[in-house]
């Protein structure tokens, strides 16, 4: 069976997935992580205004991501080439570029593929604005999750504030 989780930022979308994961069993996969992989290569290789050369990486399997999990914590951690790179992908530089990367449609594709790949024959569920759509038209069950604005600022302005960021509720909100 496939999940797919949609719907507004900081409505707790992959809160939502990684709990139904758990308390059914299904494999909860995080696409974001994926991108945020690919920027963290493009970062180190100095591939940012190359984008020919990221292709190339991609297409030649340079980058090799998966997911192994914590033994103590039980939570899915991020490899990227067999290194666990689960603290450099969520950095702020990574985070400033992961839009512009995940924008690039050869990207997307092999994202996409990927996705695919480690979902075979395997129930799971995923959160993301192309899960629903793309990676899995067929999903046989496709949330939409919204909350109150108000709800939505106070999530997105506790995680700010846990990062160490500084940020305004009422901007948040704004
Ligand atoms: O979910 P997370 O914040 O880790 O995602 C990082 C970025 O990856 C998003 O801001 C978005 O640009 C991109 N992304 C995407 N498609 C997905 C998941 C994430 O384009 N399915």
């Amino acid at each position: 069976m496939k999940i797919a989780v949609d719907g507004h930022s900081s409505c707790g979308k992959s809160t939502l997935a990684k709990a139904v994961a758990q308390k059914f069993g299904f494999i909860y996969i995080d696409s974001g992580a994926m991108y945020r992989a690919v920027s963290l290569y493009a970062l180190e290789n100095k591939l940012l205004g190359n984008i020919g050369e990221l292709e190339n990486a991609l297409s030649s399997g340079k980058i090799k991501i998966d997911f192994k999990s914590d033994k103590i914590s039980g939570k899915d951690l991020t490899f990227l080439n067999e290194k666990l790179v689960e603290k450099e992908i969520r950095s702020l530089v990574v985070a400033q570029i992961v839009s512009e990367i995940a924008a690039i449609p050869f990207v997307r594709k092999e994202m996409v593929g990927l996705q695919r790949k480690l979902s075979e024959n395997k129930s799971v569920v995923m959160d993301g604005r192309d899960i629903g759509t793309v990676v899995f038209p067929d999903a046989e069950l496709k949330v939409f999750l919204t909350a109150d604005a108000e709800i939505r600022a106070k999530r997105r302005y506790e995680e700010l504030k846990n990062k160490g960021e500084n940020s305004d509720y009422k901007a948040v909100l704004e």
